[in-house]
């Protein structure tokens, strides 16, 4: 294979352009119509990331005179467990009205009752701060915005490697996935915003592309950060979610907190009709799964509306999915089932260390949305650090502008690395087969329940695996080439999963952390961050603690 390369040369480089990504290109512009803003987009930035196309509530917004931040970081901290860094949850909170009303500014749709109040939906412990909205256009709406302030994006081209210079990040080596040429960005700062690490475990679907988050998500950007040398942390919170079996597409909070039921496998009622994700996957376990909605008390126009959010907002694909289910919500229920477990900011709390700045670790490299740690962010947290990555990253360009110079280094390396791998032609395992083996291997050591033994047989197997890609895999061409560097990113993300539950010796967060040879939750010893980093080799996975950030 022949790698080209082309230079471009930006003030704001931003890698990943989903919610985060398309928010941070957008505000960039915002700040300095003037600089130059570039977008690596590893698909097409018309329907990639979580959003795809629509989505149904902003997670997290605090109403002026219903909630106040104040309120969502008590309210979100339980949901943690104690272990939310409350400056950088508060910012978040902060901004989450003013950011609501300039997305309704752009045409984006909140429904609002007959005395002009917006629809507050509870999914947190405490207080009403999801906030309803019906907006299937969402992501094209974004899209369409950034294209007109004249950003430059790279559709399909997948970020590889920032370049660091004297210990500042400034810029970022990416490759065509249909062509192979390398696109080199000299940037003055840089902001990763490539998601988390969707395909991780399997799901019980059997595809592996058939996960509950975006699957090009493949935690590309806590690969690239960790390799630069950032901090990293929660990557012990192993998570799945608890939702419509087989297709795995959200609909819990559209119908329950709309009056649908909640029953056991037994048609028991579940007291709570609503309960956590964290509690539903645990009834799930005790043997009275799967759990089951039911909606066939609620009137027709309340179904009506259900469907509408559904079969439009949240994916045209659930209408035909339910025909081909034979499921009418006035007469069946629809099954729910647990997901394949997965590492993410945005849903969880794993992700690169970010201040309230959005400033990673490094210089020069700021992170927003699920790559990074805003816990239980969602949305909100995805659209608001977009923002504030975008207006530091200005003000550090502004500083540092793009030095016009050959190179980078490494760049040459990376070429002669590639060129060994695409000639791989011989070999003996496709790539599709080799990742459902790593995925597996991940299922069965690396997520709950979990122990000392299965975390250490996690690492013995990540191991050989980071080895045999390089011997056994077939690589016929540039597609099965950037699987490859996508499957490498998993196999990391396991060895920093595991080493982060290795060292967690405690339980937690429901099943998600939950070390079955320490099922106890400790937190006198453990209500603290684990935080990762590279060491002097790139095997080397560095692990310190770090206290809970308060508010002054
Ligand atoms: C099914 C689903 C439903 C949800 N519903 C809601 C909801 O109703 N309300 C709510 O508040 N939150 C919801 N969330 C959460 C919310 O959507 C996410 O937290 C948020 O969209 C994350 O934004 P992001 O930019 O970090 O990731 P994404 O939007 O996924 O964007 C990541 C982008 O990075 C690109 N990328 C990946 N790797 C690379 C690379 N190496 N180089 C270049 N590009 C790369 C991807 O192609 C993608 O476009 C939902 C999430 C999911 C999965």
């Amino acid at each position: 294979m022949e790698f080209r390369e082309s230079h471009v040369y930006a003030d704001v480089l931003i890698i990943g352009g989903g919610s985060a990504g398309a928010m941070a290109a957008i505000r960039a512009k915002e700040v300095d119509p003037a600089q130059k803003v570039v977008v690596f987009e590893k698909g097409h930035i018309l329907y990639s990331g979580c959003i795809a196309r629509g989505m149904d509530a902003l997670n997290i917004v605090a109403v002026p005179g219903k909630t106040t931040p104040e309120l969502y970081v008590e309210s979100n901290g339980i949901a943690c467990e104690g272990l939310m860094d409350e400056p950088v949850n508060y910012r978040m909170a902060e901004r989450s009205y003013p950011l609501m009303k300039k997305l309704e500014s752009w045409g984006v749709f909140f429904p609002k009752d007959n005395e002009g109040n917006y629809e507050l939906l509870q999914v947190h412990p405490k207080g009403k701060f999801c906030l309803s909205m019906k907006e299937p256009e969402l992501k094209t709406i974004l899209a369409k915005r950034l294209s007109g302030l004249s950003c430059q994006v790279f559709n399909r081209v997948m970020g590889l490697q920032l370049i660091v210079k004297e210990g500042r990040v400034a810029g970022a080596i990416g490759i065509n996935i249909h062509t192979g040429e390398f696109v080199v960005c000299h940037a003055g700062s840089v902001i990763l915003s490539s998601g988390g690490t969707a395909r991780f475990g399997l799901p019980n679907n059997g595809y592996l592309y058939g996960v509950y988050d975006f699957p090009g998500n493949t935690g590309d950007g806590y690969a690239m950060a960790f390799r630069a040398g950032a901090e990293l942390t929660g990557f012990e919170y192993t998570l799945n979610y608890y939702i419509i079996k087989d297709i795995n597409a959200p609909l819990l909070y559209i119908t329950l907190t709309r009056g649908a039921n909640l029953l056991t496998a037994m048609d028991v009622h579940l007291e709570n009709n609503h309960p956590s994700i964290k509690s539903m996957v645990l009834e799930h376990r005790k043997d009275v799964g799967p759990l089951r909605i039911r909606m066939k008390h609620l009137p027709e126009a309340r179904i009506r509306e259900i469907e509408d959010i559904l079969f439009t907002t949240e994916r045209p694909v659930q209408q035909r999915f339910f025909e081909g289910r034979g499921v009418n919500f006035r007469t069946g229920d629809i099954e729910l089932w647990p997901t394949e477990f997965y590492l993410c900011g945005g849903h969880g709390m794993t992700g690169i260390f970010v201040d309230e700045k959005a400033a990673t670790t490094l210089p020069g490299l700021y992170a927003a949305g699920d790559v990074s740690l805003v816990a239980r962010g969602h949305l909100s947290g995805a659209f608001v650090y977009g923002e504030i990555a975008a207006e530091e990253a200005t003000e550090h360009a502004r500083k540092h502008p793009p030095a016009k110079e050959p190179g980078p280094q490494g760049l040459e390396d990376l070429k002669k690395d590639l060129r060994q791998r695409s000639a791989q032609k011989d070999g003996e395992v496709s790539i599709e087969e080799f990742e459902y083996k790593v995925r597996r291997l991940i299922g069965d050591y690396v997520t709950p329940p979990k122990n000392a033994y299965k975390l250490n047989q996690a690492l013995w197997w990540m191991d050989r695996f980071q080895k045999e890609i390089r011997e056994k895999v077939r690589i016929r061409h540039i597609h099965d080439l950037f699987k490859v560097l996508e499957v490498e990113n998993i196999i990391l993300c396991a060895k920093l999963s595991a080493s982060a539950s290795l060292e967690r010796k405690e339980s937690r967060w429901g099943f998600w952390h939950y070390r079955a040879d320490f099922p106890e939750k400790d937190d006198k010893n453990w209500l603290k961050h684990i935080m990762l980093k590279k060491g002097e080799t790139p095997e080397e996975i560095r692990i310190h603690h770090r206290p809970v950030a308060k508010m002054q």
